[in-house]
């Protein structure tokens, strides 16, 4: 079985069905959970990847900075985003590279994460 993160035992491998293509996402902002909410449904396995455990909506940053808000009002936890996800895995890491030629992720923790 190919591995995803060879250098780490991590629960996400687990999750990951191998017989279905890999799609790497990096980034939790707008972009990277509208690519993960975009492929919840199909038949691949999604890994998506940020260096922090929240999404930040940053249009509302200033209503923190004039304390209209608290910063729990504007930070969701993306795990909890896909909880109900079958095909969805969130990994907080940082990326360090990609080998787009050899279809891998560098992440500082999780090592190499290879995609399809
Ligand atoms: C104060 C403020 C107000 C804004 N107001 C508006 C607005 O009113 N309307 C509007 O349309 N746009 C607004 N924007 C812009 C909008 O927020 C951005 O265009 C949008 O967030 C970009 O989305 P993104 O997914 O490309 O990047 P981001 O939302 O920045 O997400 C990038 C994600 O990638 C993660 N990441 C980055 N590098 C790595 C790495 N090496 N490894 C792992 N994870 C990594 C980060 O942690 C982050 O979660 C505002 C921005 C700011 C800062």
């Amino acid at each position: 079985m190919r591995q995803a993160f060879p250098q780490q035992s991590h629960a996400a491998e687990n999750m990951l069905n191998p017989a279905r293509p890999r799609v790497v996402i990096i980034g939790g902002g707008f972009t990277g959970l509208a690519a993960a909410r975009t492929l919840e449904k199909a038949a691949a396995e999604v890994i998506l990847i940020d260096r922090s455990n929240h999404h930040l909506f940053q249009p509302l940053l200033y209503q923190v900075a004039t304390a209209a808000l608290s910063p729990a009002d504007i930070a969701s936890a993306t795990r909890a985003m896909f909880s109900k996800s079958s095909n969805v895995s969130v990994v907080m890491d940082e990326v360090t590279g990609i080998d787009a030629g050899q279809r891998q992720v560098m992440a500082r923790k999780s090592g190499i994460i290879s995609y399809d």
